[in-house]
């Protein structure tokens, strides 16, 4: 499996990185291995000094699928998810700089976390109407809605589908709201969305 990530994809985190608003999706992957272990704590890499939060809707491709019509995503997913995509922005902004890949930034171990899926059905929600949250020891870092996205999540299953086949149980990280910042040891970051806690992380 892949985990197909995107970058920039809410305009007021494009902003709060002085990043410009892009005409087409951002586009970038993380490992098998970038997934850290159910309940295992994250623990904060010894090269990096500035590891920030993203999180993120994460939408579960349940169907094998290439160059996918916008109309026709809906087939391709039925359940979604909250994740954080730990980026170690002091890294990234090195790498940016010297315009070279994001990897060691990006997809290094413990970097996924990934919550439990629940069903679109279950939300009884569109995709593009959902509310989630993060928080650490119950105060709010990062909130978002889906309908805030600039580019939707069918739209964004035809743009990568063009170049990558999708393939049953790879996921899609589909690019955080405003309000990241480093995390530190002692934090405990819970993802919510729609009200259901779906993942807890402790930092160390
Ligand atoms: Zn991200």
């Amino acid at each position: 499996m892949k985990i197909i990530c995107i970058g920039r994809n809410y305009a007021d985190h494009a902003r709060e990185l002085g990043n410009p608003v892009p005409p087409e999706p951002v586009v970038f992957l993380k490992p098998q291995s970038a997934i850290l272990s159910h309940k295992h704590p994250f623990y904060i890499p010894e090269w990096t000094q500035e590891v920030h939060h993203e999180v993120e809707l994460v939408v579960k491709i349940d169907r094998l699928g290439k160059t996918i019509s916008e109309a026709h995503a809906p087939r391709y997913y039925s359940e979604v998810s909250l994740g954080l995509d730990l980026t170690a922005r002091d890294v990234q902004t090195r790498l940016k700089a010297k315009g070279h890949p994001w990897e060691r930034a990006k997809a290094f171990d413990g970097s996924a976390v990934i919550g439990q899926f629940m069903a679109l059905e279950q939300l009884g929600k569109d995709v593009q109407d959902l509310s989630f949250t993060l928080t650490n020891q119950g105060n709010v870092l990062q909130e978002g809605q889906t309908k805030d996205m600039l580019f939707s999540v069918n739209r964004l299953i035809a743009e990568v589908s063009k170049f990558m086949t999708l393939k049953v149980g790879d996921l899609l990280f589909t690019g955080t709201p405003a309000g990241v910042s480093a995390v530190h040891s002692g934090d405990r970051l819970v993802g919510s969305l729609e009200g259901h806690d779906l993942f807890a992380v402790n930092v160390k």
